[in-house]
């Protein structure tokens, strides 16, 4: 009678155990499931790096940028807005550089763990970017705001390329589960790239490794002699072919933004209004310049939008050249409301002002 009792008792419990183990499977699938819905969180500080972004992590990620496109990139005010946004972010990127300097006081005013430097929710998006006119001597005190090299290297598509590869393995390290889909979209990215790099006639010629061989042949400075030589010079399009009138033509820039645009697109610096990059002119320097442009016959000065145009308009009035102002980041105005858009405006910009 008692042992019926206790294997009665016993059944009892293993139901009610069997009960609460299937409620607690439940609720783990949904948890798990829910959790795989959830978008990630992620936080740049410039625009072009949440186009980037959303480029290659689609449907997966949530971007928000910090600056304002219209923005001067070197100088940002944190506010309490940018503080509250990053404080649940599961990946802040910034281009670094020195550029975006102001990203550190988001990330530290945050108090979000995750993001901070040399954490896995922290990316420099610029690591392995060739970068040019690293400083022998770091002089800020010269009103150098390029003590880590020139920072602006978003304007040459090749950059971009890099950027977005740094990107995608970010995030296929913090989020592995979506791996596959994260290179899927950043190869498709690059193919759309590639295509308004070169056209797509040349890169469907050339086949599935195209993109990556013209990107290595323009990287060395061969593109144009290695498709003269498999007659293939005619196929170009893109910015590539856009680009040919302005090879060797000389363009004045108000600061040291344009230098990696320049040489991808072979159009050559004369110089900047600039004497110091993040120093007003000097009415001397500008002067000099006056002295270049037409000496040179220069026909263009690039203004970026945030800038003054005043030392621009003295040149111009001095000599006839154009001043064009410009725009840099994408989704700063509706020409630029894509990246390759902002670099086919500039391109049909200068033309324009230079022919
Ligand atoms: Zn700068």
């Amino acid at each position: 009678m008692v042992n019926g009792k206790l294997e009665n008792l016993e059944n009892i419990m293993k139901k009610l155990f069997a009960a609460l183990l299937a409620v607690f499977l439940a609720f783990s699938i949904a948890h798990v499931s829910a959790a795989a819905q959830k978008k990630l969180n992620v936080v740049v500080t410039l625009n072009y790096l949440k186009y980037v972004t959303e480029q290659v992590g689609g449907d997966k990620v949530t971007v928000t940028a910090l600056a304002n496109p219209k923005q001067d990139p070197h100088y940002v005010t944190p506010t309490p807005r940018m503080n509250e946004v990053t404080t649940n972010a599961d990946l802040f990127i910034e281009n670094g550089l020195s550029l975006d300097l102001w990203a550190k006081n988001v990330i530290d005013a945050s108090g979000n763990p995750n993001i901070g430097v040399g954490n896995p929710g922290h990316l420099i998006a610029t690591i392995n970017v060739p970068v040019r006119e690293l400083p022998t001597e770091v002089s800020r005190a010269w009103g150098d705001i390029h003590p880590q090299g020139n920072p602006h290297i978003w304007l040459d598509p090749l950059n971009v390329r890099i950027v977005a590869e740094n990107i995608a393995a970010r995030l296929q390290q913090i989020d592995p589960t979506n791996s596959g889909y994260y290179q899927q979209r950043l190869d498709a990215f690059k193919h759309r790239l590639d295509e308004k790099m070169y056209g797509s006639e040349l890169l469907d010629l050339l086949g599935k490794k195209g993109g990556d061989i013209l990107t290595r042949k323009t990287k060395d400075g061969e593109l144009y002699s290695w498709l003269a030589s498999r007659h293939l010079d005619a196929k170009l399009g893109g910015w590539m072919k856009m680009a040919e009138p302005l090879q060797g033509k000389e363009i004045i820039s108000y600061h040291k933004t344009y230098i990696y645009f320049a040489d991808r697109f072979g159009v050559k610096i004369a110089g900047e209004l600039e004497e110091k990059p993040g120093i007003p002119p000097p009415a001397k320097h500008r002067d000099e310049v006056v002295d270049l442009v037409k000496r040179d016959g220069v026909k263009v000065i690039l203004n970026d939008n945030f800038y003054s145009t005043d030392a621009a308009d003295y040149v111009a009035s001095k000599t006839g050249a154009k001043v064009i102002v410009t725009y840099i980041d994408v989704y700063s105005s509706p020409e630029a409301n894509t990246y390759e858009n902002l670099i086919t405006y500039l391109l049909e910009k200068i033309l324009k002002a230079a022919s």
